[in-house]
């Protein structure tokens, strides 16, 4: 259609000039850098990512330096990023990438697809991004600069809406410069078509962008349903050893902070953490420190931290569970993120 001609020249004649050339990985541009940086950028915003995006590649340079690395040194190097899934699945993904591929990413977005935490939108990007394959996307930022241009109505994420934006973001990718126009896409999303106060004035699609003439900016894309989030709480046993150290439990890889190190926890603070061999807790008043909400996508877990002090006994029975960490943060591991955000207030205090 010669509108759809129309609407990727206009989106790459601003990216000529107003688009991001200077990410981290857009230098360098190679499948597994993008892979990592898509990954990271889900649920995150480019500034926070950059910085952890350089230390993982300093770290992991290469696919293949990533799936030889350990499970508890990825995790490290997300400390922080949140959702830890993704380190997992990108793990998994690296070890399949060179066991599988002989260490070269497939070029087809359903290969790709095929990768752990890869959905189909991140394939896309993988793809047209580092390969120029002809691929669309649709990752949040695009879902709303096409939502608000083509003014589709309600909750991205229902089928429905999902398939008409995928139908559009097909119709719309062109054929020529696709790694520059899924960039320029989500840029535009990112710096002009934002969720709240969207710069219409400087934006290419004003011309023609129908939520602006119908005045439906402010409601599209439509907000998922809400729902009132439970609330469970938890304590969390800061047990100190002679030495100043902390006791630390890994935790099984499937549930919340999955395979991290967290504190070791009961249900409430009145009852005794199961501590296996690993230490006998010293009788005598504990010590309990302001309660703290930590809100996963289901529910609002309250945490009490505990502070306790114990004699070591045995943790070399259990080397795979326990481990006595410094607070200096010198031995690397992956901490759940309440866990840090309590070990850098015991640090400042
Ligand atoms: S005109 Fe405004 S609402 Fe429409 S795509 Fe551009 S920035 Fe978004």
């Amino acid at each position: 259609m010669p509108e759809d001609q129309d609407f990727h020249r206009r989106v790459l004649r601003w990216f000529d000039k107003h688009g991001r050339h200077d990410l981290p990985w857009q230098k360098d541009v190679t499948p597994y850098r993008v892979w990592v940086s898509e990954i990271m950028l889900q649920q995150t915003q480019v500034a926070t990512v950059i910085p952890y995006f350089e230390r993982f590649m300093t770290s992991f340079p290469t696919v293949q330096a990533l799936a030889r690395a350990s499970e508890d040194s990825v995790l490290h190097h997300w400390t922080g990023l949140g959702y830890y899934a993704r380190a997992r699945n990108l793990h998994a993904a690296a070890k399949t990438v060179v066991e599988d591929y002989d260490g070269t990413f497939p070029k087809t977005v359903e290969e790709l697809a095929s990768l752990k935490g890869i959905g189909r939108s991140t394939a896309g990007a993988i793809a047209a991004l580092s390969m120029n394959v002809h691929a669309p996307i649709l990752d949040g930022n695009v879902k709303r600069v096409l939502a608000r241009h083509k003014a589709i109505e309600g909750w991205p994420e229902q089928t429905l809406v999902r398939n008409q934006l995928w139908d559009i973001a097909t119709r719309l990718t062109p054929t020529q410069r696709v790694a520059n126009y899924t960039q320029a896409m989500m840029d535009l999303g990112a710096t002009v078509c934002t969720r709240t106060k969207p710069q219409c004035d400087t934006c290419p699609l004003a011309d023609d962008c129908q939520a602006r003439i119908r005045d439906l900016v402010r409601t599209i894309p439509g907000k998922k349903p809400k729902r009132i989030l439970p609330v469970r709480e938890t304590a969390l046993f800061i047990v100190f050893n002679p030495a100043g150290e902390v006791l630390l439990e890994k935790r099984p890889p499937t549930g919340i902070w999955g395979s991290l190190y967290s504190f070791p926890e009961a249900a409430n603070p009145a009852q005794a953490p199961d501590l296996g061999l690993a230490v006998k807790l010293r009788a005598g008043p504990q010590q309990t420190l302001e309660r703290l909400r930590h809100t996963f996508s289901h529910f609002h877990l309250d945490i009490t931290p505990v502070i306790a002090h114990g004699e070591p006994m045995d943790s070399a029975a259990e080397p795979s569970r326990w481990l006595w960490y410094p607070l200096d943060g010198s031995v690397e591991v992956g901490l759940a993120a309440p866990v840090k955000k309590i070990i850098k207030s015991l640090t400042v205090t």
